[in-house]
This record gives structure tokens, C-alpha cells and sequence, in this order.
């Protein structure tokens, strides 16, 4: 079995972890209705993208899918 020949060092660690933060995503504002929305993508909460309609979304009867 191949086995570290040193101990890694809290230093080194942090260095190799320096990389490993998550980025926040790009949220912006949707023209139609105002949420927060992924740019290049559909609104979720309206269904508008680039000032059309895309999808109409169902009413709040049956949302388990
Ligand atoms: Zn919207």
C-alpha cells in the first residue's frame, strides 16, 4: 500500500484547500416580473425570457411532480 512519506502540514493543507471555496451563482434581475433569475435562462417564477413567454406556469394545484 503506498503511504505519504511526510505528514501533509496544516500550511500545505490550506494550500491545496485555497481553490476549494464555491462561487456564488450570477443572479439577475428578470425584466418581466423582477425575481432573481440565472442569466442566458427561462425565469423560473414567470416563464419569460428575452421579453417572450416561454411557458406558462401551472396553477398552484398539483405541484408534486
Ligand atoms: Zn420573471
Amino acid at each position: 500500500m503506498a503511504v505519504p512519506k511526510k505528514k501533509t502540514s496544516q500550511s500545505r493543507k490550506g494550500m491545496r484547500r485555497s481553490h476549494d471555496a464555491l462561487k456564488g451563482v450570477n443572479a439577475t434581475e428578470c425584466s418581466n416580473c423582477g425575481a432573481p433569475k440565472l442569466s442566458h435562462h427561462i425565469c423560473s417564477s414567470c416563464g419569460h425570457y428575452r421579453g417572450r413567454q416561454v411557458f406558462s406556469k401551472p396553477e398552484s394545484s398539483s405541484a408534486a411532480l
